[in-house]
């Protein structure tokens, strides 16, 4: 039996997509069948016994957990898309990057008022693209319940920024 943690299953890209980026490349811990079956358990332990209606995936790895999340709590997944993805009427959030902006979409009757939602991505690092997804649940009338993400680089401010909004965040390493 292996003892290795999540974190360990995560590789570090160096300049990717850009010089001076330290990127967690987390394609090896979904391709490893115990790193993959311990990050949805981890990312699941603080809710056990609570009720979600639906998951919310960020754009793209944000979909790997959260259907894998949403299958084990028995719940639909809602996901989060760039602009231009989803193929039916949808509303916006647009969020700042380093240089320039960002646009999110869903679609507008994925959500019900009053529909209890876990938001779920793979990783947090100034909150924007987390902050947008809460945005866009929150117009919808739906509450977000928790905040799961695999990894949380603290210094950039996201679980900060998400906590001043009022967030429950839940990271497994950082
Ligand atoms: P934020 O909006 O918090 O600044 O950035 C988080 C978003 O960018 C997430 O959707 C995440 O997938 C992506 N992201 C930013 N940096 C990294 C990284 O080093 N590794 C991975 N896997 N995703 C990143």
């Amino acid at each position: 039996m292996t003892n290795k943690s999540v974190r360990d299953y995560i590789r570090t890209i160096v300049d990717f997509p850009h010089e001076g980026i330290l990127f967690r490349d987390v394609t090896t811990l979904f391709a490893d069948p115990r790193g993959f079956r311990i990050a949805i358990d981890q990312l699941l332990a603080p809710y056990a016994g609570m009720r979600f209606d639906k998951v919310a995936g960020l754009e793209a790895r944000g979909f790997i957990l959260g259907g894998a999340v949403a299958h084990q709590l028995s719940t639909g997944f809602v996901p989060i898309r760039k602009k231009g993805k989803l193929p039916g009427a949808t509303i916006s959030q647009s969020y700042k990057l380093e240089y320039g902006e960002a646009v999110v979409e869903v679609h507008d009757d994925a959500l019900q008022p009053g529909e209890k939602v876990l938001l779920v991505d793979d990783l947090l690092a100034t909150g924007g693209t987390a902050e947008a997804g809460i945005k866009l649940i929150e117009q919808l009338g739906a509450e977000v319940v928790g905040c799961a993400f695999v990894v949380d680089l603290p210094d950039l401010g996201g679980r900060k920024r998400l906590e001043g909004l009022g967030m429950e965040v839940h990271a497994l390493c950082a």
